[in-house]
């Protein structure tokens, strides 16, 4: 912001789904490690005549992706031809969503991972808006080796949901919380692997600047989001798979472009690439338009008609931000740990399950634990026990080790009596009306007895003695 630029980012996300089998037809869609072109028939290689056939679980699980990012379900979706000649891409279009898909308009909000000690509220919280959630298919995948290049069909027809955002960020630190949000939140959902090494997460920012006037710095105080006027180039960049690298290529082209501005030249729209060695965006092609696809309604596949009642039956978990207020609100878990506790829904799950373990055998055994539930919390993120034994087992360990010790009797009063002998003085100012000097002793009986003893028994045992003392 400070040269007079505000940058305009806006993301693609695709994330490949972990149906059984494949979108239009009944391939196997688990292709990973599998042999090259071994899950392939027809219709995902194009073959004239092959007829598509939706696969109803990848159309659900878009929904319940666009339920979880707060969008608007519309009722009537169609799929659409997209054109556009490449060799991974057999039948010479892919079938995705154009003017209508299934879920438009919709948020996911950011949060910090820790809050200040005396926060009541948390504060910064941020919303970004989701543009649309459609759903379409995956390309083969083309293998480059010395000089020549090799077509694996395996992948193609995989169903991908692609999820769009409004040009609502302006810096690369913030894309990159959001990603993380995203893919903790579709985790949850239990959807997709999101997992970017193996591609089942691919990550395309769009990047341009728009210069600061005065009267647009006035209405960026008015709303946070603007953007009622865009620049009128676009630059972005393909398929990133980490997102530490989306933050470089991010901050690369924001000064790329600013410098480039600077100079009075406008950046083309075009289609980038991320050398994550070099650190550095280089062209690839300059960037369709939306008509250069020559988009049409796919005319296989009739249109996609939701009922009110199959919308309403589609039931996202609760997210992981509304699970971090519950474990803050409800379980009294302290916000930086419920953050980390809500990272993935397993750790959660299992960390519910073990305080209403811990809870009952508490009952039976007509005990109880100060702040349980925060200690149990402590076990697990600290790993003092591992958790991924079964629950008997960690509970077992966790009362152990928190359950308050048996004192040996005599060893305290032996201990005391020595401690008070060694310290003439301190017992000296007690007797004398100094009351805080007892608190010395309290520390030095315990250290003695390296913590293993309670300091009330501690206080009760010293001021016995004291006071025999005293007659
Ligand atoms: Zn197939
Ligand atoms: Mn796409």
């Amino acid at each position: 912001m400070g040269s007079g630029y505000q940058p305009i980012i806006g993301l693609e996300i695709h994330i490949e789904l972990k149906t059984t089998s494949k979108m239009f037809c009944q391939c196997s869609a688990d292709y990973f490690g599998k042999p090259p072109n071994t899950l392939v028939c027809p219709v995902c290689l194009g073959l004239p005549g092959a007829l598509p056939v939706p696969n109803q679980k990848a159309i659900k699980w878009s929904l319940l992706v666009g339920k979880a990012l707060n969008c608007h379900i519309n009722k009537i979706s169609k799929f659409d031809r997209k054109h556009y000649f490449y060799p991974d891409l057999p039948k010479g279009y892919q079938i995705s969503q154009y003017d209508m898909p299934f879920c438009q308009n919709g948020y996911l909000e950011i949060y910090p991972s820790r809050i200040g000690k005396n926060d009541k509220k948390i504060n910064s919280v941020k919303k970004f808006r989701i543009r649309r959630v459609h759903l379409e298919e995956d390309t083969g995948k083309l293998v480059h080796q010395d000089k020549e290049t090799l077509i694996d069909f395996n992948r193609s027809g995989v169903p991908l949901v692609e999820i769009v955002t409004e040009p609502d960020f302006d810096n690369s630190d913030d894309v990159k919380r959001f990603l993380e949000e995203l893919q903790i939140l579709l985790r949850y959902l239990g959807i997709s692997d999101c997992d970017m090494e193996k591609g089942t997460m691919r990550l395309e920012p769009n990047i341009s600047l728009k210069k600061l006037s005065l009267s647009n710095l006035q209405s960026s105080i008015d709303s946070s989001i603007i953007n009622d006027q865009l620049p009128n180039y676009k630059v972005e960049i393909k398929n990133i798979n980490s997102f530490r690298f989306v933050k470089q290529a991010i901050d690369y082209e924001i000064e790329r472009q600013r410098q480039l501005l600077e100079n009075g030249i406008t950046p083309v729209q075009e289609t980038k690439g991320f050398d994550e060695k070099k650190g550095i965006t280089y062209s690839q092609r300059s960037k369709e338009e939306a008509h250069d696809y020559r988009y049409f309604p796919e005319p296989d596949i009739p249109p996609i008609i939701f009922s009110q009642k199959e919308i309403d039956e589609i039931k996202p978990p609760l997210s992981p931000f509304a699970q971090l207020k519950l474990l803050v609100d409800n379980y009294r878990i302290r916000y930086e740990d419920a953050f980390i506790l809500t990272r993935d829904l397993s750790t959660l799950t299992l960390f519910i399950k073990i305080i209403k373990k811990m809870e009952q055998i508490l009952i039976e055994k007509n005990l109880s634990i100060e702040a349980l539930n925060q200690k149990l919390a402590n076990l697990i993120i600290n790993k003092k026990i591992s958790y991924f034994q079964n629950i008997e087992d960690f509970v077992n360990k966790a009362l152990s080790l928190l359950l308050p010790k048996k004192t040996d009797k005599k060893l305290l009063e032996e201990t005391v009596e020595k401690i008070l002998i060694e310290n003439p003085k301190p017992v000296a100012d007690y007797q004398s009306g100094k009351k805080s000097a007892l608190m010395f002793l309290v520390g030095q009986v315990m250290k003695r007895l390296k913590g293993q003893v309670l300091a009330k028994e501690v206080i009760m045992v010293l001021k016995k003695f004291l006071d025999k003392k005293n007659k």
